[in-house]
């Protein structure tokens, strides 16, 4: 389907600000806070590297922790007993992970986990929940944060159930490579399998047709986009549909 709604990014041509030691800041919802918020959190940030495959928390874990998400990628996945898990959310460097604490709850029903190497802004959950009372403006982008998750999740539940893999693997790319800033995800197809809630053969071949196609360019633990327009053409819907909701909140909370 066609669509051109990439989500709008946040651009300067300045040096990006840092957390007092040296480490830079990407994350957008920290790069927006007002001064007086952002003295009172970012003396309680940690700055923490996450290894691909790294769990920030399991199904029913407290979350002793949020995370401001720097570089890289969290996805976030409904895990069943039998060990199968399929990707419900995505969350980069526009995001948190944690949204269960901005609404005074301590557990979370998901699996997070860094999906290729990260860095994040870690801050205790406990201290979150008390910056929260003073911070209205940090309050209300989680609380929107939430909402833009929660919207992400039920788009992909649905895309999850209708959508062909191949579909599904283009959207997922250029959910992934918006949310990273790089047209080159480094992934194995055995990881895409696990995203997408299908098997190895179903990803090889649907990265196969999207590599024909010349949309593509895959190698052992590597996709890199190299046909971005056609790539948007190839998804579902879906990637236009979550796009275009994010932007008219944006707009919205002008
Ligand atoms: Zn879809």
């Amino acid at each position: 389907m066609a669509n051109k709604a990439r989500p709008p990014a946040v651009s300067s041509s300045k040096p990006p600000p840092g957390d007092g030691d040296g480490n830079h800041i990407h994350n957008q919802i920290l790069l927006n806070l007002p001064p007086k918020e952002s003295a009172m959190l970012i003396p309680k940030l940690e700055f923490v590297r996450l290894k691909t495959h790294h769990v920030l928390h399991e199904p029913g874990d407290t979350l002793k922790s949020a995370y401001f998400c720097n570089t890289g990628l969290v996805s976030i996945l409904s895990v069943f007993p039998d060990g199968k898990s399929v990707e419900v959310g995505l969350i980069g460097k526009e995001g948190f992970v944690g949204v269960p604490l901005v609404a005074g709850f301590r557990t979370s029903p998901t699996r997070a986990v860094a999906q290729i190497e990260a860095t994040a802004f870690r801050v205790d959950g406990e201290t979150l929940m008390v910056i929260l009372r003073q911070a209205p403006i940090l309050e209300r982008r989680l609380q929107q944060f939430s909402q833009i998750m929660a919207m992400q999740v039920t788009q992909i539940a649905a895309c999850n159930r209708l959508h062909e893999v191949n579909e599904r693997l283009a959207r997922w790319l250029l959910m992934s490579a918006d949310r990273t800033g790089s047209d080159s995800v480094p992934l194995t197809q055995e990881l895409l399998a696990q995203m997408l809630g299908t098997r190895r053969s179903s990803v090889t071949v649907a990265a196969g047709m999207l590599q024909k196609a010349g949309l593509i360019s895959h190698s052992r633990g590597d996709v890199e986009i190299t046909d971005r327009p056609n790539l948007e053409e190839a998804a579902c819907e879906c990637y236009g549909i979550m796009n275009r909701q994010v932007k008219e909140w944006q707009d919205d909370s002008k």
